[in-house]
């Protein structure tokens, strides 16, 4: 089957990912979109699931045999990228992808599959948020926040162009609501 797709877009530290991880949690149907990226590993992430932390030469290589539906030099130097076999992988499973993807890396799906997509972007309270939110985090170099920090600011600019702009005032708030939005758009046909 061909299912659909869920994409949350945000700038980073907006807290896309934890409400990805609360809709995994909550709906089965969900199956995450593990992205390829040549960036190191941060904290205790995994390979394999987290993302597919894979050498610039291969990513590379893949970009060259079209094995990407999209993917993008997301900071300097740095490649992520969603694999065709990625979503045929979930599909195959009978299940719906959801994706934490970037700004423009979203766009770019939701573009490509119209019918069957639904894109999210995920709003933080305020750029200063962001910014505390992102220093808080405490597992970037002082160079990657600022990069950081002026592409959220970019990003941020974005937003009416998604089929839903989900504030994030409140994380428990915001997961209850962005629960909502994807049962309903999962029931539709
Ligand atoms: P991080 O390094 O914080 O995990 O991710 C940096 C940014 O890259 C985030 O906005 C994240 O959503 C985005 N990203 C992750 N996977 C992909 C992908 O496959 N394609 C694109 N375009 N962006 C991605």
């Amino acid at each position: 089957m061909q299912g659909k797709l869920i994409i949350f877009s945000a700038p980073s530290g907006a807290g896309k990912t934890t409400i990805v991880h609360h809709l995994l949690k909550k709906i089965p149907e969900l199956s995450f979109s593990i992205s390829a990226t040549t960036r190191p590993k941060r904290g205790d992430e995994k390979h394999e699931s987290d993302y597919y932390f894979i050498r610039t030469e291969e990513f590379l290589h893949k970009v060259a045999h079209q094995e990407f539906v999209e993917f993008e030099e997301v900071y300097k130097g740095t490649y992520y990228g969603t694999l065709r076999s990625e979503i045929q992988r979930i599909w195959d499973e009978g299940k719906h992808v959801i994706f934490d993807i970037d700004v423009e890396g979203g766009l770019r799906l939701r573009r490509k599959y119209e019918n069957d997509s639904l894109a999210i972007f995920v709003q933080p309270p305020s750029l200063q948020v962001l910014k505390e939110r992102l220093s808080g985090r405490g597992t970037d170099s002082l160079d990657k926040l600022e990069e950081r920090f002026i592409k959220a600011e970019k990003e941020l600019l974005y937003a009416d162009k998604f089929d839903v702009i989900l504030k994030n005032n409140d994380l428990d708030v915001a997961c209850a609501e962005a629960e909502q939005i994807v049962r309903d758009f999962l029931s539709k046909n």
